[in-house]
């Protein structure tokens, strides 16, 4: 069974950044649609109201254009589009999968993460999070109508961009002591990749003794990047 991968994330799509748009929906078309599956970890939305909002059809109907042909398309959610549900699910093909998941790729054991859960030191953002993933807040959430959504998710977005300016860059980024008890968790996979911090790198590291290397994907907000990973080995792309 061939499973040539390519790994996205933080793609961040937005009607007010229609380039950004373009140039995904034409990466899912002529270079996702060559592999056996991707893997978009997260934000692939700057946020997401609800799967009953209007929006972003296009996008649908491309990962619906791969999961037709021979492409699957994983799913994993980031902080802006937790709610992406199963109505989703249906009329894109795609698959979600939780957070963390270990996959097998080429024999290799790869675990996957948006990356949010990681940063443990921002604990002002560990406490919404737990609130906002309440089944209680986004059932009450969800009855609303999708303009009082649409409002309510563009206070929470400036919300953070003002206490993302009061925050350090350390206090964002993963925390290690996160990551090594995440790799000890599921047995020392080969691989560690996730997003989220926008700080696109790849991490060798040594625990206990066992080589991983930790990848991390770079956003969309720029340029686009992605990872493939086939029978050649891992290679960071840009477009
Ligand atoms: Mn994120």
């Amino acid at each position: 069974m061939p499973n040539q991968s390519i790994f996205v994330s933080d793609i961040h799509l937005c009607e007010s950044r229609p380039s950004i748009t373009h140039a995904f929906i034409n990466f899912l078309d002529k270079i996702a649609s060559e592999y056996n599956a991707i893997y978009i970890l997260g934000d692939l939305f700057e946020y997401w109201i609800g799967d009953d909002s209007k929006k972003h059809t296009d996008i649908i109907n491309a990962i619906k254009r791969l999961t037709n042909r021979h492409t699957k398309v994983f799913l994993m959610h980031g902080n802006r589009d937790f709610l992406i549900g199963h109505a989703f699910e249906k009329k894109t093909g795609a698959t979600l999968l939780k957070d963390p998941t270990l996959v097998e790729i080429f024999d290799k054991r790869v675990l996957l993460s948006h990356g949010d859960s990681l940063c443990t030191d921002d604990l002002e953002y560990q406490t919404y999070k737990k609130e906002v993933r309440k089944i209680s807040w986004q059932n009450d959430f969800l009855k609303k109508s999708l303009n009082e959504r649409l409002l309510i998710a563009d206070q929470l977005r400036k919300e953070s961009e003002l206490k993302k300016k009061n925050k350090s860059n350390e206090i964002m980024d993963v925390n290690i002591d996160a990551i090594n008890q995440l790799i000890i968790q599921f047995n020392y996979p080969d691989l560690l990749i996730h997003g989220h911090t926008h700080k696109p790198d790849r991490h060798p590291m040594d625990i206990n003794g066992y080589k991983i290397e930790r990848i991390v994907l770079g956003d969309w907000y720029e340029q686009g990047s992605y990872l493939t990973f086939n029978a050649n080995g891992i290679k960071t792309n840009q477009i």
